[in-house]
């Protein structure tokens, strides 16, 4: 049995995305009621980091733009569908600095992987603007503290059914952050993530884009996990997991059953190895199919 390390904060609920929205503060709920009333876990402590921190990843006028986004009353609209409350950037602040502490649970020797339940979501949030749900790169962040923390290369794995335009563009030009992402074509962002998109500079070479046709199967999306980067010597596996392929989910057509999903899970931890691998929350708002998809993931991660 390994030892899992489980990062939640009933905080992350206080993000308002207002009524009609996909984004619901059920979604943590659901999965912390899971994941509490089942497994054996370590518990990482969420922790409000410093507005400083950010901009290891993000724009300072961007950040400041956040910061203040909800004054007087009035929401803020980041893009159509990204909201800021009132709460919305201490919400994100903390969901995003709060990963260092899972970076320290690996560094301590406490465990060797991780599941963060993380809300909003991060992997749609560029260096100067959040997007997709997303305001601050939660992914984005963990990577910059991990190197900090001495694990120099990492690579980022992203099985959200959207393409992470926000972590391709922060790690586009730099070559000690792999990002691997399979995606949905025709799907929000629309105008990034294709295979020719493999990074710039020298970064060139450390990006890699799959994107996949309508209703994909589970043998067409394992098929994509065997390709996974042989020759990057990564110091720790970081995971956008976004449950939005899933055949029950509305935002996609992909196909994907609780079995291939697992089997991703499973092939992923065996790429891992001995390295540590945190799985991030990204998409999923089916609450049912979101909650067992983080099962399978669970049973996976606790083997
Ligand atoms: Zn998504």
């Amino acid at each position: 049995m390994q030892k899992v390390g489980y990062l939640y904060d009933p905080f992350f609920m206080l993000h308002d995305t207002g009524p009609g929205h996909i984004e619901v503060p059920r979604r943590v709920e659901a999965i912390d009621e899971l994941i509490t009333g089942k497994y054996d876990f370590t518990p990482i402590p969420s922790r409000m980091g410093s507005k400083k921190e950010l901009l290891m990843v993000h724009d300072d006028e961007y950040v400041e733009w956040i910061e203040h986004g909800y004054e007087n009353g009035v929401r803020m609209i980041v893009s159509a569908d990204t909201i800021v409350s009132e709460l919305s950037y201490e919400v994100a602040l903390k969901a995003a600095t709060s990963t260092k502490n899972a970076v320290e649970f690996f560094k301590q020797g406490l465990g060797n992987r991780a599941f963060l339940n993380l809300r909003p979501p991060g992997h749609h949030a560029e260096i100067i603007t959040g997007q997709g749900f997303c305001i601050f790169n939660n992914v984005a962040m963990m990577a910059r503290y991990a190197q900090q923390a001495g694990y120099k290369k990492v690579i980022i794995i992203d099985f959200d059914v959207h393409h992470g335009n926000g972590t391709q563009d922060i790690f586009y030009e730099d070559p000690t952050v792999f990002y691997f992402s399979t995606h949905e074509k025709n799907n929000y962002p629309y105008f990034t993530g294709s295979a020719e998109e493999t990074g710039r500079g020298a970064g060139l070479g450390y990006t890699r884009n799959f994107p996949y046709h309508d209703y994909l199967q589970d043998h067409e999306l394992l098929a994509f996990y065997d390709q996974l980067p042989e020759d990057f010597a990564f110091d720790i596996v970081l995971v956008s997991a976004g449950y939005d392929l899933m055949k029950d989910e509305q935002i996609s057509t992909a196909q994907i059953t609780f079995s291939g999903i697992q089997s991703v899970v499973r092939k992923i931890l065996n790429y891992a190895g001995e390295k540590p691998v945190a799985f991030l929350l990204e998409g999923g708002y089916n609450i049912d199919s979101l909650v067992q998809s983080v099962d399978v993931t669970m049973e996976e991660l606790v083997k």
